[in-house]
């Protein structure tokens, strides 16, 4: 195996001179197994993939209780990287699919995951078709950062997905779970409570990783109530625009999507907003009251 493909410089982490350890009885997610696995397999970890493996046992357990892995349930794993969470997934009985895009470690996933009946199916996340899963799958997974977004709102959409307890950065996860009013709150918490629920379960610091990313983590947990409708397209584009310049009135947002200002003054005031109420501070209710008021849906 070489590591052609890979453009990162060096990481300080894995330096030749801290390398092999010696590590055949130290569990799979330690340092030193990780480095040793990395250094067997001729790799290193690739920054243009979100590649920071975990290395704490407390974190993938706390991510494996927090998703509800357990005998029987469907898990779908995005990026298992080394296969550390994954095992800890499959060790708990569930049926797991694991997606990874990163066919270098196709030796590294045969060797750490042989023997625990994880299904691995090699390709992108982007790409993968998420209507294909059981009913009642579970999203458990250390997310790649780059495409954190677009993979969670693909899980939303997808009515079989029931959860997704996801490692996120830390600015994110405030995102997800904040409240009309409060600083970080946007369209991506709007989406979030349009499908469900979210609950912070904890901080990750970076020393948690190997090599340390940026940025502190934070694990949470979405639920998505799959007794609600899936919401119009057209109503998270309308939200989407109207939540655009968060800081700015809701009536400045949708003027710059063409609404006529008549139309909009009728469905604020319809919704007993205050006529220059910012956007951000619009409960979600509302705002699909003034959706339904200027014909946006019904
Ligand atoms: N689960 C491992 C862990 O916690 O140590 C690795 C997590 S690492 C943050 C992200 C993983 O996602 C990497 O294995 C990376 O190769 C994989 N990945 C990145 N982009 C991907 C994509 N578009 N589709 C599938 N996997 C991807």
């Amino acid at each position: 195996m070489n590591n052609d493909l890979n453009t990162d410089l060096p990481n300080p982490d894995l330096a030749s001179s801290d390398l092999p350890v010696p590590a055949a009885s130290a569990p799979l997610y330690s340092p030193a197994r990780v480095r040793e696995l990395l250094t067997l397999h001729g790799l290193r970890p690739t920054k243009s993939l979100g590649q920071n493996f975990l290395i704490d046992g407390n974190i993938l357990r706390a991510i494996a209780e927090a998703g509800g892995a357990g005998p029987g349930v469907p898990v779908l794993e995005i990026g298992p990287g080394l296969g550390v969470l994954t095992r800890e997934v499959a060790a708990r009985g569930s049926v797991v699919t694991a997606l990874e895009k990163d066919e270098r470690l196709r030796p590294v996933l045969a060797d750490t995951l042989a023997g625990t009946g994880v299904t691995v199916i090699w390709g992108d996340a982007l790409d993968f078709d998420y209507a294909s899963l059981p009913a009642g799958t579970r999203v458990i997974a250390n997310l790649p950062y780059y495409i954190t977004g677009i993979l969670l709102s693909r899980f939303m959409q997808a009515a079989h997905i029931v959860s997704a307890t996801v490692l996120v950065q830390k600015e994110v996860a405030q995102r997800l779970a904040a409240k009309p009013g409060q600083d970080a709150y946007g369209f991506l918490s709007a989406l979030a409570a349009l499908y469900g629920t979210v609950k912070h379960v904890r901080d990750v610091p970076k020393g948690a990783f190997l090599p340390a990313p940026d940025v502190t983590s934070s694990v949470v947990r979405l639920d998505f109530d799959r007794t609600r409708p899936l919401p119009d397209p057209a109503l998270v584009s309308f939200i989407d625009a109207a939540l655009h310049h968060r800081r700015k009135t809701l009536r400045n947002n949708l003027r710059l999507i063409g609404h006529e200002a008549a139309a909009i003054d009728a469905a604020i005031a319809g919704a007993n907003l205050r006529a220059d109420v910012r956007a951000e501070d619009v409960a979600l209710d509302d705002l699909q009251g003034v959706a339904r008021s200027l014909g946006v849906v019904r």
